[in-house]
């Protein structure tokens, strides 16, 4: 099946940091699909802006060999490739100083969608926003896009926001959390809202609890000074972990429009408990062999950053009191595997007897890999000899079930830096998400700085700490199998 595609508005797209790592790796390929895919018209302009001295065929050249390099199987279509090239521009600026502005002035469009997306440091942030507003690039019509990591903490991320809205409004800021632009992530909600068979289902009568897994098994080598200052609560809980919760358990919105869900999910992160520190579980990945630990990939022998953290989280509200929801997620795990399971309870009665009486459904929306989504239900096992019951999936691979071409469904980035040219909000984080995300973050993280809290050591491609396993065994639960 080909999906549809429906052409955006012109735009110019200026990329700050049009040089670096992420645009290299995924803006800029990102792009180059959808140009391919026609949903980018022809009229539409690509500038680079970074400090880099060079002119636009070195940009051009950049975004060829970044093309080859992150690009895919479409780094074949040479023609598609010189056309898109014609579409890119490029202006050596200074963000902190007044170097390429007024060249940039002089090449942003009036008439078109204009877009900035700022794929630097956030302590550039205000800079650039105070300067396009100055050398009168932005109007009030205009978008930008900010990276995370969207603050460190509360203070931090309030100073952002307010760096940011002395220039913009709310409506055009774009806060880019990839995990929302991934296809599950969306079909969660389309699963939830689009289906008489789940949302009666989806309480606390019926919810055993909910498990949120995001392993990976890549250690921080490369970006260890970077997440040494982070760890793995502010890198992924904070935003990304966070956000899938909130789909998981938010309330169906009034409509599907951003500001409805947008709501719906700041009343989650509202009610959040405090988590108690017994339910929480730091981790940093050990030496094996050859392998670095996770201290030697840091540079810093005495580093007490976690690379995994699981913990159990309560939600205050009608919907899921006393539904545990735990989430896990850390490096150097046993495979590649992001996954949301909700456990539905056991039957209130069961007409089967012995074990045959203890099975559950589980649904599993996998994010990688092979996207998907797995419902687990309990039937008869086939043959003579009485009623023995198993559990089969029902399977649903979107590739296979919606027989996609290989890559054919777009990469989280396009996806929405197309929304981001529509105008369309809905999966990109308010403000008021983020401070309230940190709110509830900030004491858990001053709570391990206060107690000098020592994260526990972990096998490289295990499971994470044991004391992780034990958060759940000592509820009568397990954590699912992390397969990849
Ligand atoms: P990078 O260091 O590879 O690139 C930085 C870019 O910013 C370069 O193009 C550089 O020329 C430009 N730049 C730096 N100082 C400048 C200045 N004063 N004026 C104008 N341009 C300047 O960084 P990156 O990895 O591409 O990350 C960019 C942002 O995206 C960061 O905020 C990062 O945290 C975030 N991010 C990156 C990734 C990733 O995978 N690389 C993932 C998520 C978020």
């Amino acid at each position: 099946m080909v999906s549809r595609v429906i052409p955006v508005d012109a735009f110019d797209l200026v990329i700050f940091g049009g040089t670096g790592d992420l645009a290299r790796r995924k803006i800029l390929p990102g792009l180059f699909r959808r140009f391919l895919s026609g949903q980018m018209t022809e009229d539409s302009r690509i500038i680079g802006a970074a400090r880099s001295d060079m002119d636009a065929d070195g940009f051009r050249q950049l975004v060829r060999d970044a093309i080859a390099e992150f690009g895919g199987a479409e780094s074949k279509e040479a023609e598609a490739i010189d056309k898109f090239a014609a579409r890119l521009d490029y202006v050596s600026i200074d963000a902190k100083g007044e170097g390429g502005w007024s060249d940039l002035a002089g090449k942003v469009r009036d008439g078109v969608v204009k877009a900035f997306y700022f794929s630097v440091a956030p302590s550039l942030f205000g800079d650039l926003a105070e300067r396009l507003h100055l050398h009168h690039i932005a109007d009030a019509e205009s978008r930008i896009v900010v990276e995370k990591p969207f603050g460190r903490d509360l203070e931090s991320a309030r100073a952002l926001n307010q760096s940011l809205a002395e220039h913009f409004q709310e409506s055009q800021i774009y806060r880019i959390d990839h995990y929302l632009g991934k296809e599950t992530v969306q079909n969660l909600m389309a699963i939830r809202f689009g289906n008489v068979l789940f949302e009666p289902l989806w309480n606390n009568h019926y919810v055993d609890h909910i498990q949120i897994t995001v392993a990976e098994t890549v250690g921080v080598g490369g970006r260890g000074s970077y997440y040494d200052k982070a760890g793995a609560m502010r890198d992924m809980v904070q935003n990304h972990l966070m956000q899938l919760l909130c789909l998981i358990a938010m309330e169906p919105p009034n409509k599907f429009e951003a500001d409805e869900v947008r709501t719906e999910k700041l009343k989650v992160i509202r009610a959040l408990q405090p988590v108690d520190h017994h339910h929480i579980v730091r981790g940093q990945y050990d030496k094996d062999g050859d392998e670095p630990s996770y201290r030697e990939d840091a540079e810093n022998p005495r580093s007490f950053t976690e690379s995994f953290v699981a913990m159990k989280v309560g939600i205050d509200n009608w919907r899921w009191a006393g539904v545990p929801f735990y989430m896990r997620t850390g490096k150097k795990l046993k495979s590649r595997a992001s996954e949301i399971a909700v456990v539905f309870k056991d039957l209130g009665h069961s007409i089967f007897e012995g074990d045959e009486a203890r099975h559950r459904n589980i649904l599993a929306i996998r994010l990688q890999p092979n996207e998907g989504i797995d419902l687990q239900v309990t039937i008869k096992e086939p043959g003579p000899g009485g009623m023995r019951l198993i559990d089969v999936p029902l399977d649903m691979t979107f590739s296979e079930a919606l027989q996609l071409e290989a890559d054919e469904a777009p990469d989280a980035y396009e996806r929405l830096i197309m929304d981001v040219i529509r105008g369309n909000q809905t999966l990109f984080m308010r403000g008021d998400e983020v401070e309230a995300a940190w709110a509830w973050t900030d004491p858990i993280i001053n709570g391990w700085e206060a107690r000098n809290d020592v994260p526990k050591l972990y096998d490289q491609g295990s499971a994470g700490p044991d004391d992780a396993l034990m958060l759940m065994h000592r509820d009568g639960r397990r954590w699912r199998d992390i397969k990849g």
